[in-house]
């Protein structure tokens, strides 16, 4: 665990040290989880945009986008409920002055148990060899029986209290669980207060004549309230969704693991709105089809597993996260939710207007359910440099530090090179470049040794490398390096774009997914 925490905390200087994420206002000393994209870092994230993006919009034709604005009426977070209820509970501890999320110290807690389970299965898998009998272990031993007790007895306790809002019988978890403050190692704990997270400022120039406002949260509320605009403007029928990319804001309580969880994030979310009675249907396809999604980038499947909530919140009838495997654990990364018809019913009610839809073949009018897919851009960018961060060990007896980004994905495609800074080669580096910056990303570099310039580009993710030497200006060919395998291979120049255009662009991603 420890060399994971070291091999994170690389990760987080590397986006540092090559231009992917800066501290906000570092020059100030930081403003807490919250963070800056540096040039390498836009074009990255703007890629993971895109491909999202084009998924959703391009390859169904049922689903369009919109763009609403990030201040809304403030009744609307009243209707949807965050006004009341989008609240963690926090606890203290008075020895290390830390806030925590109780919540999250009793799952952790579940997660300990589930831990001590693994281990003593993988420890019988190896005693027993070939002939385990994995089930009737897991069925018979005492020592899993045990914890299996402990962790489902805890559950319910959690649940209970989380679903009944008993903070007092949280406390009591927290304390009968014997569960320490990781810093100061004491149970020395406060009660446990609600905390709404939403940011509030005011509209309008005058103090008296301001209303309070709030900084959205999520970006589905901007859908829902324009859902039907979409639905009249556009003539969709039910099924139909509504996708959108944009900034939400919360003020976490606890906000660590650098850009994991921010104050100021982005999310892409995707409202799928369908007949009641269909949900689940729905759900159960959207589970395959976001999965397949994230998996087309070949992190390797291992790496993903779905956690299908227990804990429903009261207006959802199914909901799972999409997990990644980071250098810190199994986290979420995106939620899927069948969310039922509750969101449009209380603008309904709040707004005092029917936004009901009217389907013209049977000519009858419904609020229709609703599947939403909901994953934070800055998440996913985690993800992708988690997997994609690598030191290897090469033959020569150095390291280099390599971004093994998807292709479609990497800032830079392709690294024009000229051997030297003089005799033709620069000009003719920059003929090639005029001719191909109209496909895709590409990089000019003229200073220092070749060898140098390909680890700068390894350290980047630059997928494809290009020599231009003295050979050059008589063949028309150049030295094409591949940043994985790092072979060179001579192809005529104007072969190029053919080579590599397929492999860099967000289509060929996009056609792993029909
Ligand atoms: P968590 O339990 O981690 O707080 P959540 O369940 O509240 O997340 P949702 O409300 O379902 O998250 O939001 C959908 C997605 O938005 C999450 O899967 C995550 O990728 C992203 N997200 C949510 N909060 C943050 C945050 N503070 N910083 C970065 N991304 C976030």
């Amino acid at each position: 665990m420890a060399q994971q925490e070291d091999v994170f905390k690389k990760i987080v200087s590397h986006c540092k040290e090559y231009g992917f994420v800066f501290p906000s206002s570092e020059l100030y000393d930081g403003l807490g989880a919250v963070y800056d994209y540096g040039q390498n870092g836009v074009e990255l994230k703007n890629n993971i945009k895109q491909y999202w993006w084009q998924s959703m919009v391009l390859l169904h034709d049922n689903i369009v986008g919109i763009d609403s604005a990030i201040f809304m009426h403030p009744t609307i977070w009243k209707a949807s409920g965050h006004v009341d209820a989008f609240n963690d509970p926090l606890i203290d501890n008075r020895d290390s002055k830390k806030r925590y999320r109780a919540d999250v110290l009793i799952e952790d807690q579940i997660a300990k148990y589930e831990e001590k389970i693994e281990k003593e299965v993988a420890k019988a898998r190896k005693r027993f060899g070939d002939s385990f009998d994995e089930a009737k272990y897991r069925e018979t031993s005492e020592r899993v029986l045990e914890n299996q007790a402990k962790r489902d007895a805890l559950e319910q306790r959690y649940k209970d209290a989380m679903n009944g809002n008993d903070l007092q019988a949280i406390k009591q978890i927290i304390l009968d669980e014997e569960i320490v403050d990781p810093i100061s190692g004491t149970r020395n704990w406060t009660d446990v207060r609600q905390f709404n997270l939403m940011f509030k400022t005011s509209m309008g120039s005058t103090a008296e004549g301001a209303s309070d406002i709030y900084l959205r949260p999520e970006t589905a509320q901007g859908i829902f309230v324009n859902y039907l605009n979409v639905q009249k403007t556009g003539r969709m029928k039910v099924p139909f969704g509504i996708a959108q990319i944009g900034k939400a804001f919360r003020n976490e309580i606890v906000a660590r693991q650098f850009i994991f969880r921010m104050r100021e994030f982005e999310q892409m979310e995707m409202q799928f709105f369908v007949k009641p009675g269909t949900e689940i249907d729905w759900f159960k396809s959207w589970k395959e089809m976001r999965m397949k999604w994230h998996q087309a980038l070949g992190f390797g499947a291992e790496n993903y597993r779905f956690h299908d909530h227990e804990k429903l919140a009261f207006y959802a009838n199914a909901a799972t996260d999409i997990e990644f495997k980071m250098p810190f654990g199994f986290k979420e990364v995106e939620g899927i939710h069948s969310r039922t018809n509750y969101d449009l019913t209380q603008h309904e009610k709040f707004s005092g207007k029917s936004i009901k839809y009217f389907d013209p073949e049977t000519k009858e009018s419904y609020t229709p359910y609703v599947i939403e897919t909901s994953i934070g851009v800055d998440r996913m960018y985690l993800s992708v440099m988690c997997h994609a961060y690598q030191e290897e060990q090469l033959e020569n007896g150095e390291t280099r530090t390599v971004l093994k980004l998807p292709a479609a994905l990497a800032p830079v495609k392709l690294a024009v090179l000229p051997l030297i800074k003089k005799d033709g080669l620069p000009e003719k580096a920059r003929e090639i470049m005029n001719d191909l910056k109209f496909h895709f990303n590409c990089k000019y570099e003229e200073k220092d040794t070749i060898g140098k310039r390909y680890r700068r580009q390894d350290a980047i993710g630059t997928p494809y490398c290009i020599t231009i030497d003295h050979e050059t200006l008589t063949d028309n060919c150049v030295t094409l390096r591949d940043r994985d395998t790092m072979k060179q291979e001579r192809v005529p120049i104007s072969e190029l774009r053919s080579l590599i255009e397929d492999k860099v662009t967000i289509t060929g991603l996009l056609k792993k997914l029909q």
